[in-house]
Order: C-alpha cells, then structure tokens, then sequence
C-alpha cells in the first residue's frame, strides 16, 4: 500500500491518503477524496510514499481524475516556493489556480471531458489544385495578368513562399504570408486557394513574420539574448512608443521555434486588445488567453490543456497566469512590470507575479523579460547592482518623438485670473488647439485610492509625517491629520506651517465633476468618461475605447485606466488636472507612482501625428518629481526617490510585511493589535510601526486595522517569517482575542 500527500483547495496543510495500487495514481495527479463525513474533493497528489504515517483512520483516494498529470515537479516546486515566501498555504495556490476546484469536486471541473479539449489548430493555404503544378500556375498567370495583375501577384506570392519554406504539400502557414485577410478570403471564394486547418504540434516548432527591427531595437535583443544566456534576468527599459512589443514578438518567435511554449504577463487584459491583435497575427493558433473573466470551468479547461501540451504555447494573461502549467517553458515576458496590477493583496497567496515571475525563471532556468517605460525601482535597483541586465531603449521608433511636457502652475494662474473652476488658461488653450486640428485630448484625473488631504492655496505645502515621508491624511473619527502608517497625528492646521497664511484647504475632485466642468467649456465637444464607474462591464469599457478610438469622441477624461498602455492615434493633448493628488498619495511610493503616472499618460500623446503636448497642472511646479517628469529623466527621478527610500528604510531596502487584524467588537480589536505590536516589538523592536487603522477603517461591518514590518534587505526573511508565524499562531491560540482575524501580507504594498 501506498500513502499520498494529498493538496486540497483549501488554506490548511496536507491530508494522508492511501492509494490502491490499482489506480495508477502518480504525483501531481488529481485525485478525488472524501474529506470530513459528506464532502468530497479533487485534490493534487503531492509526494507518495510506503510508510504508514500512524494515524489511526486513513482514508483511501477514491480515483484518478484525468489521465493528464496536472503538476510537473518544477510547478510543485514553484508553488511550494510561493507558499513558503507569502506565509499562506499550497492549498490557498491550488485554490487561486484552478477556482473550479475550489468546491467539492461534484462540480464542473469534474465534469470536464479530456477527449474534448480544443486542440489549438493553425491554418495552412495552398493554391487550388490545378494551380498547384508550376505549369496549372504559368497558364492562369498568363492568362490573367493584365486583367487582374493583384490577384496573379497574390498566388505568385504563396507559391513562391511554399517553395522558399520547403512546404512539399504546397501547404503553407497562414503566419508566414503577409496577405491581408480580406484578400485571402477574396482568393478563396474565387477557388483559387484552399484552407485546411491544421493541428500544432509544439514540439516541431515553426518560423513567424516578425516586423524588421530598427538598429536601436536590435541592440536590445541581442543584449536581452546575451543576458538570457549568462541566466541573468532582463530589465528591458524603454520609453513609450519604443517598440517593445516588437522586440518581445522576436523573443517569443525564437522560443517557439525551438518548439517551446512562452508566457507573457499583462497587468489587466481588457487594455491587452490592441497587444492580443498584434500577437495573433503573428502567432496564428497558439495564443491563449488568461484572465479572472473566464468562468471556473473554461480555466479549468485551459489549465488542463496546457498540462498536457507538449510546446509552441503563447500564454497571455494576467498575474494568475504563472500558476498555469507549462510544461515546456522558455521565456517568461513580464509587460509594464511596475504595475500595481502585478500584486494580489485581497487574497492569499498575497502574491506579486513580478517577482514570481523571476522565481519560475530560476526554477524553469529560462530566460525571463521585464519590460516597462517607467521600471519599478525594486527591479531598477537590481539593474543597477548587476543582478539583472539593463537594456535601455532612449527614443521613441521611426519618427516619432517624445511629447513636450508644459508645467502650469495652478496657484499662479489663480492669481492672474487665468483659471476657470479646475482648468488653466494654458490647458483650455491646448485643448482648444487640439480640437480645432480635429485632433484629441485625454484628462487624466486620479480618484482610485484618493485620500482626504489637505493642501495650502498659498503655496502648495502638505503636511506631512515626519518618521515615515509620507502625507497626511484628514481622519473623519478624530478629526486629526494622521499617518497611516505609525499613527503620528496633528490636530488639522488652520493655518499653513510653512507660510502661514491662513489659506488652507481640503483637497479633491472626481472624474465626473471634470467631465461636467470641461463640457460646460467646451459645448460642442464630444466628451466621455472612462473610470471604475463607467466601464463596470468589459463591453461598456469597450464600448468608450472603441468611440474614443473610432474618433466619435474628442475629449475622453478617465482615470488610470487611461494611462495604461493604448495606442491611440489622434491624441494631441494630454491633459494631467491635478498631479498634487498624486504626489500626496498617502504612501511611501507615492512619488515613484505619481512619475509613474504622468509618463504613461504622456505616453498616449502624439504617438502618430506630430508632436503632442502634455500639461501637467500642479500647485507645486517646482516639486522634483514634476521636473524630471517635465524632461523626462526616469533616471534622476530614480537617484532621488532610491536616496529617500533609503534614509527612510523602505523598499526596495527592506522587505514591509503588513499584518491585517479585522474584527467586529472595536475594542476589542484595538486590544489585539496593542498585544500583537507588542509581541512583535519584543522579536523585531523598531522594525515594527503601528498599528493604525486601515485605510479602510471599517469594511462589510468589520473594523480593521494593521501593523507594519520593515525587514531590511540582508536581514533573513526567512527567518522573521518564522518568528512571525509564532506570533500569529500564539495569538490564534488565545481564546480572548478568537475572534480577532489576523491575515500577514509580505511585500505588502
Ligand atoms: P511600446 O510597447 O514600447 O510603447 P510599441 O511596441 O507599442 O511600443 O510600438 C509603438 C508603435 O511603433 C507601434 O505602433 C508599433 O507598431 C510601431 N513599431 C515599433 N517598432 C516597429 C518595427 N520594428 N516595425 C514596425 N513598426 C514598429
Ligand atoms: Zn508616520
């Protein structure tokens, strides 16, 4: 008899399960087992063994579900690794990889047939028979040339490649034509090509169309190559427009080509559209898509079509996607890896993708790309030290330049009358200007994690905390400025610290208020709006995108959404409301996110025409972080920002780990956190700051507050993750505070 280390969907350890022999099971196999008296759930076979463990009852596995191994012993071991570094458990991974497992195994994902599991297919076109032959061909030429010299040159063409490409049937890959679809099907209606749709086989690879690069992009790819080969990550920096994509579709032609399979991550994929587009062109068939959108069952399907692949895959998806099995890895793409995006911090595993990305590299010993016009500083510094290579693209491709960025000073403009409710005169200008070219303009406003500040009308100064650099944020309960992370307060001032003048302010405004200010401005313009409000389904979000891309719309104001990574061609004017709201961001990255921020949605203006224009308004024109983005210096704005982190201790100098304690009794919550800060005090003394209430004081009639960790880089993280299990097991433990939740976040954000 044997004994199986059984996963279950479920944040709890192994279960021991015996196996008759008889059921074939081996590791990484589903499996379904009775779990409690009525339950029953498909679980992955972890590691077996012929020692009886001596618990008196061992239940039997019941069967073998699928006869595709679901696990490699590389997944077991990337997922363990995740388990391990952010404190939850396999169990939890499982649970975030196949959410159709994640109810007793009755369900959909059970009912899933193998046999039925769509077998990715490609098209292949060959002449028409008769045309086949090179006499059939010389004939029709002949005979048609004069009249329809488009048609003759078209099958010309796909002959000739049929020859060069060594495809005996005469059959070639649609990828490798560059015809326009519409002229194929124009061919074909004519009878004079067929199309078979062929099955891929991973393994026997390919070749692909891939764009000519330019001499700067071809740089970068054969630096990334040479970093790959010395097993060294690569940090791909290049500005917006640069052409990055292209130099990833060669990287992903490679890897296929050796018939392995390759994943790139994006950080949402309803912006991926324009990307999907290009990448299916070029990889007819193998692209799979992968997002929280689909349902349970259809990941489910994916998750186990991809077990039993045997190469040649391109997976696009988002920060889930890396615990997709992928059987014959070779690159991993991570795209705008300084996206928030990346991080999972409402669930266990609190993961970041980014990193992991790194880790599943290591593990599969592939190569692996970051990619981003604005690098985190975690991965710049890894650059800097050496760890990771540093590829840098400077200039925008073909002619395209880089927009001139205009800083207007909002406090000047008040006082000179040339400010109308949130719009500058040089804004309302540019947009004017933009409009009447018949061109666009994009408003950026930033509402997601806004967060009551106060601001003076005189000068633009902020109060912030002393001990942790960060803003201040006006406290409803107390009525206090305070800082979320150690809990310095100061009553709200009534009159500037720094000037004193008696002019200070609350600050703040959404999306919707611009939309109605700027409609007012401009009556006959065609505005839209595109925010967490607006674009709640995926259609809706299409719906705006497509108008605004359609040019049915000229002034689209949104909110970060709009800064991500569209290509847009119209737009001539970027226009940023309000960047103090950024740079007052209560958080210790505010102003790496803010930089962040701008540069992307600078990056949407004048991709195509000339020149675009950004106009950032701002309060405080002189701040550093406005400078560099005004002349687009990634780098000094990096030098500053690391020398803060620094003296401060933060990131990408230390490790935050932040523990979340949720209650519904208050007091006894403020209890719990006063007792687990001080158990934690006495193992980590100053590394510990708070606890303080969330962000989020209260959320579905809990009320929450947290506790920071700052673990320095050198500092064994795997040992202050020991030390603070102790004392979330310790306090677990006690039945005073058993109603007290305590969930831990390691690189919390
Ligand atoms: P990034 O991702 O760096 O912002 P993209 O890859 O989106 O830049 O490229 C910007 C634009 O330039 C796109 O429209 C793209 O088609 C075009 N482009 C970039 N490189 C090439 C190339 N080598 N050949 C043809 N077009 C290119
Ligand atoms: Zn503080």
């Amino acid at each position: 008899m044997l004994y199986a280390q059984v996963v279950l969907p479920l944040a709890q350890p192994m279960y021991t399960f015996s196996v008759d022999e008889e059921l074939g099971v081996g590791v990484g196999d589903a499996v379904v087992v009775q779990f409690g008296s009525s339950r029953f759930y498909t679980g992955i076979v972890w590691s077996l063994s012929d020692k009886r463990p001596d618990y008196p009852r061992i239940k039997p596995i019941l069967k073998r579900q699928y006869t595709t191994t679901l696990l490699t012993a590389e997944s077991q071991r990337f997922w363990e690794w995740i388990a391990e570094y952010y404190m939850s458990t396999v169990g939890e991974v499982m649970r975030m990889a196949l959410p159709s497992l994640a109810k007793p195994s009755a369900t959909s994902f059970a009912e899933i047939d193998e046999h039925s599991l769509d077998v990715p297919k490609e098209s292949y076109i060959a002449l028409s028979e008769e045309l086949r032959s090179e006499a059939g061909l010389m004939e029709y030429v002949a005979r048609n040339s004069r009249r329809a010299p488009r048609r003759t040159e078209l099958l010309d063409i796909i002959a000739a490649t049929a020859l060069e490409r060594g495809c005996e049937d005469g059959f070639v890959p649609r990828r490798l034509l560059n015809i326009p679809s519409d002229q194929l099907l124009m061919l074909r209606k004519r009878g004079l090509i067929v199309v078979q749709e062929r099955e891929i086989k991973g393994a026997s690879g390919g070749s692909f169309l891939c764009p000519t690069l330019s001499e700067a992009q071809n740089s970068a790819l054969t630096a990334i190559r040479e970093a790959h080969k010395e097993s060294k990550v690569a940090l791909l920096h290049g500005v917006t427009g640069s052409g990055k994509t292209e130099i990833y579709i060669h990287l992903i032609a490679e890897a296929m080509s050796r018939g392995e399979s390759v994943l790139m991550l994006v950080p949402e994929i309803v912006i991926t559209s324009q990307l999907v587009e290009r990448l299916e062109r070029i990889f007819e068939g193998r692209v799979t898509t992968y997002h929280s959108r689909l349902t349970p069952l259809r990941r489910g399907r994916t998750f186990l079509r991809l077990a039993a692949s045997t190469g040649g895959e391109l997976i696009v998806g988002v920060r889930s996607s890396i615990f997709l099995p992928l059987p014959r890895l070779g690159l991993v793409i991570v795209d705008e890896e300084h996206d928030a995006n990346y991080k999972q911090s409402d669930m266990a595993p609190r993961y970041n993708a980014r990193d992991m990305a790194v880790v599943l590299g290591r593990i599969y010993g592939v190569g692996v790309v970051l990619g981003s016009a604005t690098p985190s500083l975690e991965s710049y510094i890894n650059a800097l030290s050496g760890k990771y290579a540093y590829v840098e693209l400077k200039e925008r491709w073909g002619d395209g330049v880089l927009p001139e960025v205009v800083v207007s000073d909002t406090i000047r403009a008040v006082k000179r009358g040339e400010r109308k409710t949130h719009f500058n005169r040089d804004l309302i200008l540019d947009v004017e200007r933009a409009l009447r070219g018949g061109d666009q303009a994009i408003l950026f406003q930033n509402r997601r994690g806004y967060a009551p500040y106060i601001q003076c009308r005189t000068c633009g100064y902020s109060p912030r905390c002393p001990h942790c650099n960060v803003t201040l944020t006006k406290h409803k309960a107390t009525a206090r400025m305070e800082c979320h992370y150690c809990g310095y307060n100061i009553p709200i001032p009534t009159q500037c610290p720094n000037c004193q003048v008696q002019d200070i302010a609350l600050m703040g405004f959404g999306t919707e208020k611009a939309v109605e200010e700027i409609s007012r401005l401009f009556p006959d313009a065609r505005v839209d709006r595109l925010d967490g409000d607006t674009s709640t389904s995926e259609r809706a979000f299409k719906g705006i995108v497509e108008r605004f891309e359609a040019r049915e719309t000229d002034i689209l104001v949104g909110t970060q959404i709009v800064t991500k990574g569209f290509d847009f061609e119209g737009v001539a004017t970027v226009g940023i409301l309000n960047a103090d709201n950024l740079l007052s961001a209560p958080d210790f990255r505010a102003s790496e996110r803010a930089f962040q921020l701008m540069m992307q949605v600078a990056g949407r203006a004048g991709r195509h025409n000339d020149r675009g224009r950004v106009i950032i308004q701002t309060a405080q024109p002189k701040h550093p972080v406005i400078q560099y983005v005004a002349s687009g210096d990634y780098h000094g704005m990096a030098r500053t920002e690391l020398a803060e982190r620094k003296s401060f201790g933060y990131p990408p100098y230390s490790h935050l780990v932040r523990l979340l304690l949720r209650c519904e009794d208050y007091e006894l919550l403020r209890r719990a956190s006063h007792y687990v800060a001080g158990l934690m005090r006495q193992k980590f003394g100053g590394r510990v700051m708070g606890p303080v209430s969330s962000a989020l004081e209260m959320l579905r009639g809990e009320h929450r507050s947290e506790i920071l960790l700052k673990i320095e880089v050198g500092a064994s993280m795997q040992r202050a993750r020991g030390m603070l299990a102790d004392v979330v097991q310790q306090v677990a433990q006690m039945k005073e505070y058993k109603s007290v939740k305590i969930v831990v976040d390691v690189d919390s954000w």
